[in-house]
């Protein structure tokens, strides 16, 4: 596993923003791989369907485009390509299920901080994907795709 070193040795001409995409890939396939069961299904948390979380999208609450909240995993869970890129989020349905899951104040809460700057930089990042990968590592052994 790459030290954050190493990771930010391999994105030196790379731009802040071309770190934050990578970083988001990783995020959300963390999101997609977490929320599988024995056999590597989820479920879509605005209309049910299951299939295989590779399959699956990793739907953001607030919009992906606040980049102060895109890495929060209260605020991406697994979404069909449908909920998430034709119905775009099923906002209506992703709103009761934060409610339910998280209740209305943390909603509130992601909502308000997606309206902030965000404060990344290349090394939180690197640290960040670092972490990530730990836990993606972790998640394949659960299911045993090493
Ligand atoms: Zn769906």
């Amino acid at each position: 596993m790459d030290k954050p070193e190493r990771i930010l040795e391999r994105w030196k001409g790379k731009t802040l923003s071309e770190c934050i995409k990578i970083v988001a890939r990783d995020v959300q396939y963390l999101v997609r791989i977490s929320a599988a069961d024995a056999d590597g299904l989820c479920q879509c948390v605005t209309c049910g369907k299951v299939d295989s979380f590779k399959a699956m999208d990793a739907g953001h609450f607030a919009s992906r485009s606040s980049l102060s909240t895109i890495f929060d995993t209260t605020n991406i869970h697994p979404q069909c390509k449908r909920c998430n890129r034709y119905l775009h989020g099923n906002m209506g349905t992703y709103v009761l299920y934060m409610d339910e899951e998280y209740g209305y104040n943390h909603m509130i809460d992601l909502l308000r901080r997606s309206q902030d700057d965000h404060d990344w930089t290349k090394e939180s990042l690197a640290e960040l994907r670092h972490q990530t990968k730990l836990a993606i590592k972790k998640e394949k052994e659960r299911l045993g795709l090493g």
